[in-house]
């Protein structure tokens, strides 16, 4: 089963990085994708520009096998819609196959403003992960995912698509914002994010002010 991690990693850190291995050991997963996010449709503009912050993707996850860096959505205009990637990924791997797009609990409480959202399962599964201090999830979530909530394991690989499964991963409240500003205060974020990704960041002087 392959995984979808999207994000805006702006930079990618440790918090991603144990969520995803923990994703990749319990559903299990063969393979786990890192998708940058060209041009977030959901947030500001990001502070390192998108070659940079896939850079960074690609010197994190270097040395873990069956994580795979996916340029795709720098490689198309216009805002980084995830329903498009995942049709483009479903293109490439054919309709059989299961996907599991994984996002954070905060990102799932804000699902219903993603574009077209409700078509997300029509390309992939959809895994959220626990995550420290994430916010309540509104009405018209919690009604629309009622019905697709998966019991168990089995029901992921043995259906391509549809799927809804709530996965514990390990609790760290590591997070990008607060890595940034850390570095703007000239603070050391050592220990928060691997250490290539620290170097680049000191050898590209990004989130200084
Ligand atoms: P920012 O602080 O700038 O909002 P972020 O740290 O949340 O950034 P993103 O690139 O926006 O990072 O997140 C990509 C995905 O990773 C989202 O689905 C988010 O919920 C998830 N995520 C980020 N940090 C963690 C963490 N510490 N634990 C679990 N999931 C996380």
């Amino acid at each position: 089963m392959i995984g979808v991690f999207g994000g805006t990693f702006d930079p990618i850190h440790n918090g991603h990085l144990r969520t995803g291995l923990d994703l990749c050991e319990a559903l299990p997963l063969s393979q786990l994708r890192w998708i940058p996010a060209a041009q977030p449709p959901h947030r500001d503009t990001p502070h390192a520009d998108a070659d940079q912050r896939l850079a960074m993707v690609r010197l994190a996850i270097a040395d873990q096998p069956g994580f795979l860096a996916d340029d795709r959505e720098l490689r198309r205009d216009g805002p980084s819609f995830m329903v498009d990637t995942l049709a483009s990924i479903r293109a490439d791997i054919g309709l059989n196959s299961p996907l599991c797009l994984i996002i954070g609990a905060d990102a799932y409480a804000g699902l219903n403003a993603w574009s077209r959202w409700k078509s997300l399962l029509d390309h992939a599964h959809l895994v959220v992960m626990t995550r420290p201090d994430a916010p309540p999830i509104p009405d018209e979530i919690i009604a629309w995912s009622a019905s697709r909530q998966a019991r168990d394991l089995d029901t992921l690989h043995a259906k391509p698509t549809g799927a809804i499964w709530f996965q514990t991963v390990t609790a760290l409240t590591i997070s990008a914002s607060d890595i940034r500003a850390r570095i703007a205060a000239g603070l050391n974020p050592r220990y928060l994010l691997p250490e290539s990704v620290a170097e680049y960041i000191s050898e590209h002087r990004l989130y200084r002010p």
